[in-house]
């Protein structure tokens, strides 16, 4: 069954229409990388799942349900940025914890929760510490830590790693694909990291100015893309 549709959706800001009609099926558990030149809308898609954004036209269903007019808190995504702004008076527990805080979960299980995530991402010995005295890829970990102690059904990564260095970032992509097999959700990643959308993807979609090129695994694409954009994207010698 597939846990994530859309159907022709559309998204204008006044009159410039940047998302031009997509339909997409995204199967419980995939890991499902979006990647397309600068502009072509992928954050603004990305946005319109969690709810951020209003859909101008079509459909989100999550689960078989419909989410265009769910609030974002009851759609059972969690969202991890560029930016990944830490609160900085706030330790790296209580910036976990902060949004189950805001969401009135009781104390001892938000400890819990938040525990669970800190084993998860090898976090458990910086719980005390505070976002200045955290590297940039430690400060990443908490940053997904913070939509791990949500337990989302979907994750939805918008370009998390472009902000790290190379090292760091080949780091950073081997972690997510271990949580991605720990944690067995669904996670939409943007990226612009043709290697990364290669290692990390069980289906890439490859988008052009709010339109679908190509959906499929990634060495289908390399082997049959279906024009020179996606070749041109995904590196296939063509
Ligand atoms: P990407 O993430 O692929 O770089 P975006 O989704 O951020 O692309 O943007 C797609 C298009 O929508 C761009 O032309 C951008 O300028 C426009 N856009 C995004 N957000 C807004 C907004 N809030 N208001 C007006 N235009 C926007
Ligand atoms: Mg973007």
């Amino acid at each position: 069954m597939s846990n994530l549709q859309l159907r022709g959706v559309r998204k204008s800001f006044g009159s410039h229409e940047v998302i031009k009609g997509v339909d997409l099926d995204i199967e419980s558990k995939q890991f499902v990388v979006f990647v397309g030149p600068s502009g072509c809308g992928k954050s603004t898609l990305l946005r319109m799942i969690a709810g951020l954004e209003a859909i101008t036209a079509g459909d989100l269903e999550i689960g078989g349900q419909r989410m265009n007019d769910v609030d974002p808190s009851r759609r059972g995504i969690a969202m991890v940025f560029q930016s990944y702004a830490l609160y900085p008076h706030m330790t790296v527990r209580e910036n976990m914890g902060f949004a189950l805080r805001f969401a009135r979960v009781p104390k001892d299980q938000i400890a819990k929760q938040v525990d669970a995530a800190a084993r998860i991402l090898a976090l458990e010995p910086l719980l005390d510490r505070y976002p200045k005295q955290l590297s940039g890829g430690q400060r990443q970990r908490v940053a997904i830590g913070r939509a791990i102690v949500r337990q989302p059904e979907v994750f939805l990564f918008d370009e998390p790693l472009s902000n790290l260095d190379a090292e760091l970032r080949v780091h950073m992509r081997i972690e997510i694909a271990r949580l991605h097999k720990e944690l067995q959700t669904t996670i939409i990643y943007v990226t612009h990291d043709q290697v990364e959308a290669m290692t990390l993807a069980d289906v890439i979609v490859v988008l052009r100015d709010g339109v679908i090129e190509q959906v499929g695994r990634p060495l289908d694409l390399y082997d049959d893309p279906a024009n020179q954009f996606v070749a041109g994207f995904i590196g296939s010698p063509k």
